[in-house]
């Protein structure tokens, strides 16, 4: 089988690089192992939020030149600044294209409120989300009845810091008591998939409405919509006073959503989704990429023109620590970042953890080595990649999404496909 290029992974970094790429036509498949993070994440994306040094940054594209300082093997740093910002808006039209919703510009962070009801300052959120400044002066949380990965008590007690009146409830909606029963079924995918039925939303209004007239704002667990981003608008006017949602812990509706929506566009525009598939083995030539071989394609050799390598980090398995230090599994990549075992964590669990920052190593046009080679078919986006910790500097989604459209972009210029 022959593509013109063939994607690993299909999260965030590879769906946004493939998509790009059909646009202009290129023949592309993706090839993924399962769930990505994604399936975990808030639904908000983070372009940067802090700097290496903990300053907060307001305004991303204006801190890009002390990152560089700070950080020069940063994914930004190497890509340079003019590109960052050009993929940044590239990435806000390209998920436009996909009719995914999102409030929030790359010219400014805004914050977002958290399922713990405190601030985080972050590029992109879903319409339902809450941000601050928050305009109500009286606000209703509302929890689940025996849902236990959204605590009321635990967002009321943060929003109240801000002089806000805050008083939490509880829905019951017997409609969810199969659910009920087994706690461990009890999760934020499972009540969407059910809330997201048109009967059960003419009963959760109802339980809403009782709730809506003592105040300004309803905010709910993220237990809706998990296809359809119009269903909290639908249930939203037919309330007196304002509903938000607020992301729950894993697995997540908004992020789901997102997800869904990427690979919809990939298919739609006539590229091949390889799911449950795993990359096995590789053919190596010259400098060169010259097949891959995957779990279901184990004799077929599945050959492109360019490879992208978009696996995502420890997480997804694009990085494994061994007892023999930190390896990237399906080339055996060269890996940058702290390589011994002992420098791979600090004891204060909350500081900034080293082991985040390892991956693969890149030079400015995102092309990893093997053995201090070149492989000049072969570009690593996303996560996979050395030089950021998404967690302290609020930098993952803008670094998939930025390098998933500088790769595509060279891979267009290379062929004269154009824009
Ligand atoms: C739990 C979690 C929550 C996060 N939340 C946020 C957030 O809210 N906002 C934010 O901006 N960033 C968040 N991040 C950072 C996140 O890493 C990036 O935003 C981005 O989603 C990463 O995308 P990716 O495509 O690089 O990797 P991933 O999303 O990890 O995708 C990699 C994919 O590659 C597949 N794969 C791996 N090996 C193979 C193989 N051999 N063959 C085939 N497929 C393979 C995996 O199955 C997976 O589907 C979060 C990260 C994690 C781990």
């Amino acid at each position: 089988m022959k593509f013109d290029n063939l994607i690993i992974g299909g999260g965030l970094a590879g769906l946004v690089c493939g998509i790009r790429l059909a646009e202009a036509g290129q023949r592309c498949a993706i090839i993924s192992r399962g769930q990505s993070a994604l399936h975990f994440s808030s639904g908000s994306l983070d372009l940067l939020a802090e700097l290496p040094d903990g300053s907060p940054v307001n305004f991303p594209l204006q801190a890009l030149e002390a990152l560089k300082q700070q950080a020069p093997e940063h994914p930004y740093s190497l890509m340079g600044a003019d590109n960052v910002s050009r993929y940044a808006a590239d990435s806000e039209a390209l998920l436009a294209r996909c009719n995914i919703t999102l409030q929030g510009s790359y010219q400014q962070n805004h914050q977002r409120i958290t399922p713990l009801g405190t601030q985080r300052a972050t590029w992109l959120s879903p319409e339902e989300i809450p941000t601050a400044p928050l305009p109500w002066k009286h606000i209703t949380v509302v929890g689940i009845a025996g849902f236990l990965d959204f605590q009321p008590e635990l967002v009321a007690g943060s929003l109240a810091e801000n002089n806000i009146a805050v008083q939490t409830a509880e829905l019951t909606l017997p409609a969810l008591d199969t659910l009920r029963n087994n706690p461990s079924e009890f999760r934020a995918a499972n009540i969407a998939r059910l809330l997201d039925m048109p009967e059960q939303q003419l009963l959760l209004i109802k339980e809403l409405k009782a709730l809506a007239n003592k105040t300004d704002a309803l905010f709910l667990p993220a237990c809706l919509g998990s296809h359809d981003e119009k269903i909290w608008q639908t249930i939203s006017r037919e309330l007196p006073c304002q509903l938000r949602l607020l992301p729950t812990l894993p697995p997540s509706v908004l992020g789901m959503r997102m997800y869904h929506q990427l690979h919809r566009r990939f298919q739609q525009l006539k590229g091949i989704m390889m799911p449950g598939d795993a990359v096995l083995n590789t053919k190596m030539g010259q400098n060169n990429v010259s097949a891959i071989f995957t779990r279901n394609h184990a004799e077929i050799p599945l050959r492109a023109t360019s490879y992208i390598l978009a696996s995502g980090s420890f997480f997804s398995n694009g990085l494994e620590a061994k007892f023999s230090g930190i390896r990237e599994p399906i080339f055996g990549l060269d890996i940058r970042g702290p390589l011994l075992r002992e420098e791979w964590c600090k004891e204060d669990f909350f500081c900034p953890q080293p082991y985040l920052q390892a991956g693969v190593g890149i030079d400015e046009y995102f092309h990893p080595t093997l053995a201090g080679q070149r492989i000049e078919n072969l570009y690593a986006i996303g996560s996979v990649l050395a030089g950021f910790d998404p967690l302290q500097q609020g930098c993952g989604a803008g670094v998939s999404m930025t390098g998933a459209l500088h790769v595509a972009q060279q891979i267009l210029d290379s062929k004269g496909a154009g824009a």
